[in-house]
């Protein structure tokens, strides 16, 4: 399928960040890039994010761009078709099998530009991120700034209760947060569980 690109020179690009960084404003600005210079440009993202539209990456400041929900990795492959750059958003949801699934597009000359949470609420490493960025040839770590003291945020804090790990991110459920304000609620949330 992908051997008409077999001499092109493929690679994979990262843009992670913390809630309200930006991933997903850059992950469009770069795709928007490729199709300016004519370039073939497909996008995907777990069917599971259904915030705004089922048939658009759109970022929190409202730009959109066509694009493909697709239940498993393996879609991919299957759906890809001859294309020049493939971008994939909240890649943090899909399975770890999507490591795989961006060698293979890298390795058949496609560029790969994911985008996703490098965290989860707990400061843990999330989904298959961490992977994707080992076999990155490039990385980006995207931040805004933290609501509470103004210092550069890379953490995402979740105000909700739920505990459930896969919570689609909007503005009251999180709030972007640096590492010492992280550090100072998790004492306190210590403190008000009875555990210090
Ligand atoms: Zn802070």
């Amino acid at each position: 399928m992908f051997l008409e690109n077999a001499k092109r020179n493929g690679w994979i690009e990262v843009v992670c960040g913390s809630m309200f960084s930006g991933k997903t404003e850059e992950l469009i600005r770069r795709l928007k890039h490729a199709q300016f210079s004519k370039q073939k440009v497909k996008i995907f993202k777990p069917a599971i994010d259904v915030r705004y539209s089922e048939e658009y990456v759109v970022s929190h400041d409202s730009h959109a761009i066509r694009c493909t929900p697709v239940e498993n990795s393996d879609n991919i492959l299957l759906l890809v078709g001859d294309v020049d750059v493939v971008g994939i958003d909240e890649t943090q949801f899909f399975d770890h099998n999507i490591v795989s699934v961006c060698k293979t597009l890298a390795d058949n000359g496609v560029r790969v530009i994911v985008a996703g949470l490098d965290m989860d609420y707990l400061g843990k490493p999330f989904g298959p991120m961490p992977n994707l960025m080992a076999v990155a040839e490039y990385v980006t770590k995207v931040h805004t700034v933290c609501v509470k003291c103004g210092n550069l945020a890379n953490h995402s804090h979740r105000l909700s209760e739920n505990d459930k790990l896969v919570m689609l991110g909007e503005m009251h459920d999180y709030e972007p947060i640096c590492r010492h304000c992280f550090n100072e609620i998790l004492i306190q949330e210590k403190h008000h569980n009875g555990l210090i």
